[in-house]
């Protein structure tokens, strides 16, 4: 399932973001994001996921998108609660503070494609502008509930669902195998 190509990819640099800089629970422990040169490299590897080269990453723009991935983290929590209007709420406040515009680019050999590039031009900004201009793709269409937090115990990273029926409710196979297992021992015990 898919939203469009490019939408999809900055929701799942939005996912990134969110499990890497965000702390909390992941997949069953505790979890302290990086700091310093490795929230750096945390974040360049989290960009090369939506682009084909990691990006090089200041850890000024790191903090920045730390910062940023914070507020995302509300809007995968306000839907999975079920309050679309606080997500809705958050999305628009980044898209006024990112000042977020869609932008026809075409480079590498590509054809014509929608960017969503902020003020500034800088990496951090236009990340969180196409951040929250992918959760706005998402939340104004008709799968609004695919954005998620992962049910397994101990863990709460987020996911966007692209399965066909929308029934995922983990962050990874990890999750999924964590609780299969405890739900085989229960039924054993
Ligand atoms: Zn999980």
């Amino acid at each position: 399932m898919n939203f469009n190509s490019h939408t999809d990819g900055v929701v799942a640099v939005a996912v990134g973001l969110v499990n890497a800089l965000t702390e909390g629970e992941a997949r069953g422990r505790s979890y302290e994001p990086p700091t310093g040169e490795a929230r750096a490299a945390a974040v360049a590897g989290v960009l090369a996921t939506g682009d084909r080269r990691a990006p090089t990453v200041t850890e000024a723009e790191a903090g920045a998108l730390a910062e940023v991935a914070g507020r995302l983290r509300g809007v995968f929590e306000a839907v999975t609660r079920g309050d679309v209007d606080a997500a809705a709420l958050t999305v628009n406040g980044l898209l006024a503070e990112t000042d977020a515009r869609p932008h026809l680019d075409r480079h590498d050999g590509e054809p014509w494609h929608l960017h969503f590039h902020g003020a500034g031009g800088t990496l951090a900004g236009n990340y969180a502008a196409s951040c929250a201009t992918g959760l706005a793709v998402v939340l104004g269409g008709e799968l609004h509930d695919r954005l998620g937090v992962c049910t397994a115990p101990h863990c709460d990273r987020v996911y966007v669902d692209t399965s066909r029926n929308g029934t995922r409710r983990f962050c990874s196979t990890a999750c999924q195998n964590r609780v299969k297992t405890a739900a085989f021992r229960a039924r054993g015990a």
